[in-house]
């Protein structure tokens, strides 16, 4: 039987691991940060007549610019952004890529502060761009001292900042973005993949982008917005910044089903992101539960919480999935994380976690 080793793959990705979350069916599936509830039944009424519109033109291919999206995201980040800020792609993951085939790849190099984002080393990776891991200080806190000296030392092409961080879940400041733009003259991309989640007035680091044209901020309807299944990311930047990634992007890269679908969501989003408010409370009860059993749960500006003082993650781990509930061991030792789900999905997690909580605290 052929395998991997017996072809003539590049060097760089021989005996590597491709992104591996487990993909199972169980009923309660807290491993990779989808929001849990479902659509609105009206919402998506629009979203398939929006749907069968596009296959009626299907015959013809999409629009490149993907001009009525870029306007309804430019409308949903609000006033500091005009379309032409707008750049978008199938999930956040393909945004993160095109960056780096466009500023990074052989001879450059991608710093990012670990432990943060596993497809951060992999878009490295697939893009010939050198991976870079830079630390966090005590409870996987980033401070912009520490940041920009870290950037100032090792001088990367790209610094990636996850705002909040997964898997940790620890919120940013804006400072640290701003200390650490200034730092480098290459790009920073602060990826606010979970930014929904954070309290409500939380700036957001679009309102740093004018006069900072190496700044790009990506986001995803992914997570808050439960759109995981359709694949779109967004960023915003410099329109001088978005004409690099029209360089290596494939033509026609977002179909016509994804942009009506996308465009039909967003005219729906203070229903789509109902669920936010609910999801962040199911979290910080996670917090209060895991923190009375004894756990170590980490402050979290996201829908997901990592928690130490796990004697035995893997066990852990099996033993929950034996009981149809999958949660997301990240290979940080003593350490699991789980997303906040629906509240009985939560409550489920949680009941299954008191026959683990550590003993004599
Ligand atoms: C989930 C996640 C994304 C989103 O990826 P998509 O490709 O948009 O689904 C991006 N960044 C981080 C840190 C994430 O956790």
């Amino acid at each position: 039987m052929t395998t991997l080793a017996d072809l003539p793959i590049r060097d760089d990705l021989r005996g590597q691991s491709p992104y591996g979350a487990p993909q199972l069916h169980v009923p309660v599936a807290l491993n990779v940060n989808e929001n849990t509830h479902g659509l609105p039944d009206d919402v998506i009424d629009d979203i398939v007549g929006a749907l069968a519109a596009a296959v009626r033109g299907a015959n013809r291919y999409p629009d490149r610019e993907f001009t009525a999206l870029r306007e309804a995201l430019a409308g949903y980040l609000g006033d500091a952004v005009r379309p032409e800020n707008i750049w978008a792609a199938n999930g956040s993951n393909e945004v993160l890529q095109q960056l780096l085939q466009a500023f990074g790849g052989p001879g450059r190099s991608l710093l990012g502060f670990s432990p943060t984002y596993s497809m951060y080393p992999l878009l490295a990776l697939g893009t010939g761009t050198e991976w870079v891991s830079a630390s966090r200080a005590e409870g996987f806190v980033l401070t912009a001292d520490r940041a920009a000296e870290q950037v100032r030392q090792a001088r990367p092409d790209i610094v990636i900042l996850c705002a909040p961080n997964n898997p940790t879940g620890t919120p940013l400041d804006l400072d640290v973005v701003t200390a650490v733009y200034d730092a480098t003259d290459g790009v920073v991309i602060v990826d606010e993949a979970y930014a929904e989640f954070m309290p409500a007035g939380t700036p957001s680091a679009v309102t740093l982008l004018e006069g900072r044209e190496r700044l790009a901020v990506s986001r995803t309807m992914s997570k808050a917005f439960a759109f995981a299944g359709v694949r779109l990311g967004y960023l915003a930047a410099d329109p001088a910044l978005i004409d690099a990634l029209r360089l290596v992007r494939l033509p026609y890269h977002l179909s016509a089903l994804t942009q009506a679908a996308a465009c039909a969501a967003l005219r729906h989003a203070d229903e789509m992101l109902a669920m936010v408010g609910e999801i962040a409370a199911q979290r910080d009860r996670i917090i209060t539960q895991l923190t009375r059993m004894g756990f170590h749960p980490y402050p979290s500006g996201s829908n997901f919480v990592l928690f130490g003082g796990v004697a035995e993650p893997r066990a852990v781990f099996d033993a929950l999935l034996a009981q149809g509930i999958l949660i997301r061991d990240q290979s940080i030792p003593g350490h699991l994380r789980v997303t906040a789900g629906t509240e009985a999905e939560t409550t489920a997690f949680l009941n299954a976690m008191e026959p683990f909580a550590p003993a004599g605290e």
